[in-house]
């Protein structure tokens, strides 16, 4: 029998996939590893399983015990997965720029979700930092994962993500591509990629314009996921060879792109990963491989980056002509 005994057991092993119609005219080739298909459709499945299951082995999650956390939705989806099959509560803190249709998806779970405000800096006692602490303190058995400085979350992608690529590309790989929001995922598959390599493979961070790991100060971007205006204890600072800045409406073109001419329907991190791996593949020789992460599905996005009117609304639409250039992202 083929059966899996829990949703947990299938966290992980996703598919490397060949991009072939936004890379036309690139030497290098360029390959997806699509993380929305995991169970809770995100890259996060794989820190919150490692990440609670390293809590209950040191004691610090007991038995009716509440899981808080930040999370921009996707880490609290996989939480809230691994929490449901093992019988914790879940209470999560979200930022109000997050799509009112992932904040609902937590709630299906049986997750319950306090929204904050986005516009105000990360000590503000009303941030979604600053709230989450005071209910990790206040609430009796709360337990918070923390994936801004869990080792569990960077970990996790060193002992799964990493070596997957390796073995997927059978040690062709030559450039790793991700965005960078807590950091988790460039740091321990960069790492792994790095150490396996004996630093072969080029780790290229991307970010969106106006974040810290790209120079900026953190002035707000819209892309959900990344980018950051403190530096989290997750983001190892001497894993990345280069940090690509990408802005919003160039994340966004890409993103609907994908969906049109790969037939990937992902998220805006995912767009604005792949321009940042278009820039180093048109660079790159022909023997090059580079693997781009791409975090998460657009079904949560169906209202804003899918959305006309709302792309119009910020000035991020293109007439379709424009669209079609391809390579116009380069
Ligand atoms: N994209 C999306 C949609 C995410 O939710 C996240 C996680 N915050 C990332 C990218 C970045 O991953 P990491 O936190 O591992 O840097």
């Amino acid at each position: 029998m083929r059966v899996y005994d829990s949703l947990v057991d299938l966290m992980g092993n996703t598919p490397l996939v060949r991009l072939h119609k936004v890379t036309a005219g690139v030497p290098a080739q360029v390959v997806a590893k699509v993380e929305y298909f995991n169970p809770g459709g995100s890259v996060k499945d794989r820190i919150a399983a490692r990440m609670i299951e390293a809590a209950e082995a040191s004691g610090e999650l007991r038995p009716g015990g509440v899981i808080v956390e930040p999370t921009s939705g996707n880490t609290g989806v996989g939480l809230a997965i691994v929490a449901q099959q093992k019988g914790y509560r879940c209470l999560f803190v979200v930022p109000d720029k997050v799509a009112q249709d992932k904040i609902s998806v937590l709630r299906a779970y049986g997750a319950e979700v306090v929204v904050c405000p986005t516009a105000v800096s990360p000590d503000h006692p009303d941030s979604y930092y600053s709230v989450s602490d005071r209910l990790a303190r206040e609430v009796p058995n709360a337990w918070k994962p923390n994936q801004y400085t869990n080792v569990n979350n960077p970990d996790s992608h060193y002992h799964s993500t990493g070596p997957e690529i390796w073995e997927q590309t059978d040690g062709r790989i030559t450039h790793f591509v991700a965005g960078i929001g807590t950091g988790g995922t460039i740091s321990g598959t960069g790492r792994y990629l790095k150490e396996v390599s004996d630093g072969r493979v080029k780790i290229i961070g991307a970010d969106p314009e106006g974040s810290v790991y790209s120079g900026g100060s953190g002035r707000p971007y819209l892309v959900e996921g990344v980018g950051e205006d403190i530096w989290p204890a997750t983001y190892d600072t001497k894993i990345c060879d280069e940090v690509i800045a990408v802005t919003d409406k160039e994340s966004f073109t890409m993103t609907r792109r994908l969906a049109r001419e790969e037939g990937l329907l992902v998220g805006g991190s995912c767009g604005m990963a792949v321009v940042a791996a278009l820039r180093v593949a048109a660079t790159a020789g022909p023997d090059d491989m580079i693997v781009v992460l791409l975090p998460d599905g657009g079904r949560g996005y169906l209202s804003k980056i899918f959305n006309d009117d709302w792309m119009a609304d910020y000035g991020f639409l293109r007439a379709p002509s424009e669209e079609a250039v391809v390579g116009d992202v380069l």
